[in-house]
């Protein structure tokens, strides 16, 4: 369609230009070609979900990419809160069982993979649990938006018994990660953390977000982190201005839970439209005609 809207104002532009005497012509400047989209999945591609952390249900994908090599995001896992101390908290320590990155790795082997990048939407608790697991095991290089790498995952680190990984590439909004074949873009989109970013792509005619934390479906990730690391109205302007810009059929893969579009959230989320809160919040207002309805009574099946 594009180009033959191209074609007809080119084509409209000619027959102006044909019109002016000829001394007044200048050669039109040829029109630039559109910006092709750099993001790619080879048909070939799979993308796997795997729901880790049975408490917060993250979702971890990995990509397997032309030749087998594979990118996986959120390698969250099973985790124990070690409550070493009572009366400090802030002391106490989560210890990552390996149940949820053992299920990574295995399902890693038996596909043939080989996996070659580690890439964290941001870098909180429940999205890194395996990472130590999955690095000692591959070598994998880790990625994440720097600003994240020097917050919630270096605090995070001490968090964690044992410690975690050194990230060994940041991340910058708009940047380009490709694996065989595949060519993922950056967006940063702080708010739920400094450095959350959701990641472009697409596969033929279907775009993909995985989004992280930043949106979830009919919802989005919290901010009101004791340490003041969230940000709302950051959070809410970077889901409008770099989520809900991208085409609506794009398919979002979130950080947790079930999935979504980029439709759908923006017709139906209601952080990103507040006058849909009501519903969720509080009873529809009763009108002054309104009687108070008694449901039916239903019959019960009978029992067998
Ligand atoms: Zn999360």
């Amino acid at each position: 369609m594009k180009w033959i809207g191209l074609l007809g104002c080119t084509l409209a532009l000619f027959s102006i230009v044909a019109a002016k005497p000829a001394g007044d012509v200048k050669d039109p400047v040829p029109a630039a070609p559109a910006p092709q989209d750099p993001t790619h999945l080879p048909k070939k591609v799979q993308i796997y979900r795997l729901v880790v952390n049975s408490f917060w249900e993250v979702n971890c994908f990995i990509l397997a990419g032309e030749t087998n090599q594979a990118i996986v995001i959120d390698p969250g896992d099973e985790l124990e809160w070690m409550k070493s101390d009572p009366v400090a908290p802030k002391n106490d320590k989560y210890r990552a069982t390996e149940a949820h990155a053992k299920l990574i790795y295995d399902t890693l082997v038996q596909k043939k993979l080989k996996l070659q990048y580690i890439i964290l939407t941001h870098g909180h608790v429940d999205h890194i649990g395996a990472i130590g697991y999955l690095k000692k095991r591959t070598g994998a290089t880790i990625m994440m938006h720097a600003d994240d790498a020097k917050t919630g995952y270096a605090k995070d680190a001490h968090m964690y018994e044992g410690g975690l990984p050194k990230v060994d590439r940041m991340l910058k909004d708009g940047e380009l990660i490709s694996l065989d074949g595949m060519v993922l873009q950056v967006i940063h989109t702080p708010g739920h953390s400094p450095g959350g970013i959701c990641l472009r792509t697409r596969k033929g005619d279907t775009p993909y977000l995985f989004s992280g934390d930043t949106l979830l479906y009919h919802s989005v990730g919290r901010t009101n982190f004791k340490d003041g690391s969230g940000n709302e109205e950051l959070l809410y302007k970077n889901i409008r201005e770099k989520l809900f810009t991208l085409p609506e059929n794009t398919v979002v893969l979130t950080g947790h839970y079930q999935f979504s579009t980029i439709g759908e959230e923006k017709k139906n989320n209601p952080f990103l439209n507040p006058q849909l809160l009501d519903q969720y919040i509080y009873p529809p207002a009763q009108q002054p005609d309104d009687k108070p309805k008694t449901p039916a009574a239903e019959p019960v099946a009978p029992v067998k």
